[in-house]
């Protein structure tokens, strides 16, 4: 068997055959710099490529020769537009942080940068990680590898594509109620977002604070996994993050008990989707695994409740950007023309609809109504799936409704919100949740990948890797 081009390697593929000496550093670096040169121009990835940082480069080949290099060493990845480098710009994807540069390195980075880990660029999203569909970038869409008049997802489809298209080896995005999973599942990646606080989140710029999480997309799950462990972690610098010991208490066992939510089945699932996700289902039963019927009542005001909390939060984190500090800084005739001015011209219109329906549900009068009661559901929600919990090991249903839908497609807010339905639970959790490949479905004589979702207990991400490679055997 030939090996795979450098760019099109897995982690684990790269890293097999940079001590294997078969490549070297600089070799896997041009690999994936030039595909994403040459690439670029029609995908608009990247919002940025950055040159070879020649250092880094030869202190991790000088590494990998001295053998006791981390799995990561040498390999090149993208980065989402919302995780600062030291350095670099970091601008969310919007005219706010356009010309914002970076001062620290976010903890992921740090964490990436110690393993040897290299740096391609920084990738496209909607504007400070909401939307669905890379629509809302402020920088021009990104379009899905699988079929160009198509979305790759979002908000992190930048760096889903990267990956799909072999731009990059693999990726970091943020997941506040799915921009990791959805993306993933839409260009036929895997994406996983973290139990909320076993990745910090210090140097990630905020969208919902109680559900954001920086997660991993990758090639395949062993992929995912080489980088959750090594980008979480305690840190001082969050104090939401949480102690890693506790993992051991999920031990892996071989075969999984699966449930299956069937009662939310039942409205807007592309068929071929339904039809795709219950053969998946079908042949890990044949594999050993058991599948077992759940209901998960509160599921249906998810949606709903998650649409009050994050712009509430949203509202609260991008209040600071207010042309005063940092960030975009308009003058007009008085004070008030100056923020007025400045965040009317910085941010887009998605950004502007959140923000003012998060001032709504946390104004006096009606915080009770809004936002006290979405809390109730959250913690109603949480506690469904802590009893699902008790009979089954892993939660299943398909990440999405349909595969890749086509630019403009979603323009309706409402259409756009509805794509997050399977995802927000885990995010309204903050349980870790997969999406893994389960194969395809064909639109206009095209191919196009979905995917199938696992939401665990938390800090079960080990039965989510688990399941996930149960699922990559069966393709
Ligand atoms: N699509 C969802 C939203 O618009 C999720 C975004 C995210 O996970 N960052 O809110």
């Amino acid at each position: 068997m030939t090996n795979p081009r450098p760019n099109e390697m897995t982690i684990e593929e790269a890293a097999r055959a940079l001590r294997a000496r078969e490549i070297s550093v600089r070799e896997l670096w041009d690999a994936c710099h030039s595909a994403a040169e040459e690439k670029n121009p029609e995908l608009n990835a990247y919002l940025e490529i950055f040159k070879a940082d020649d250092a880094a480069i030869e202190s991790a080949q000088k590494r990998i020769y001295a053998g006791d290099a981390p799995l990561l060493c040498g390999i090149p990845l993208a980065m989402k537009d919302n995780i600062l480098i030291e350095g670099k710009i970091a601008s969310a994807a919007s005219k706010m942080l356009e010309n914002y540069k970076a001062t620290y390195d976010a903890t992921v980075v740090k964490k990436l940068k110690e393993a040897g880990a290299l740096f391609l660029g920084r990738t496209n999203m909607d504007e400070f990680a909401m939307g669905s569909s890379t629509e809302h970038s402020a920088f021009g869409t990104t379009k899905n590898p699988h079929d160009e008049s198509r979305v790759p997802g979002g908000s992190s489809g930048g760096s889903a594509a990267a990956v799909a298209a072999h731009m990059a080896i693999a990726a970091l995005g943020s997941d506040t109620g799915g921009s990791v999973r959805q993306p993933a599942a839409l260009t036929g990646i895997v994406g996983m977002k973290p139990t909320y606080g076993a990745v910090s989140r210090s140097g990630l710029i905020a969208m919902g604070s109680s559900l954001d999480q920086i997660g991993p997309l990758a090639k395949s799950v062993a992929d995912v996994k080489i980088i959750f462990y090594t980008i979480s972690g305690i840190d001082p610098l969050d104090s939401t993050t949480i102690t890693e010991n506790l993992y051991s208490r999920h031990e892996s066992k071989e075969h999984l008990k699966i449930g299956v939510p069937r009662h939310l089945l039942t409205e807007g699932i592309e068929k071929d989707v339904l039809t795709t996700f219950e053969e998946t289902l079908k042949k890990l039963e044949e594999a050993g695994h058991t599948l077992i019927d759940i209901e998960l009542p509160t599921s249906g005001y998810a949606l709903a409740a998650y649409y009050v909390i994050m712009p509430a939060e949203v509202s609260t984190n991008l209040a600071r950007l207010d042309g005063m500090r940092y960030g975009l800084s308009k003058e007009g005739k008085t004070l008030l023309d100056d923020y007025v001015d400045s965040r009317t011209t910085g941010f887009g219109e998605e950004t502007l609809r959140r923000i003012l329906l998060g001032t709504f549900v946390l104004s006096s009068g009606y915080i009770d109504a809004y936002y006290h009661k979405a809390e109730k559901a959250r913690e109603v929600l949480r506690k469904e799936y802590n009893d699902a919990f008790e009979n089954v090991d892993v939660i299943a249903v398909p990440t999405t409704l349909s595969p890749a839908f086509k630019f403009g497609q979603k323009s309706d807010p409402v259409a756009m919100y509805l794509e997050d339905i399977f995802t927000i639970t885990a995010n309204m959790t903050g349980m870790p949740a997969i999406s893994v490949p389960m194969g395809s479905v064909e639109r206009d004589s095209k191919k196009l990948p979905v995917g199938i979702q696992f939401t665990a207990p938390h800090q079960a991400e080990d039965v989510l890797f688990a399941i996930g490679t149960a699922v990559e055997r069966l393709q």
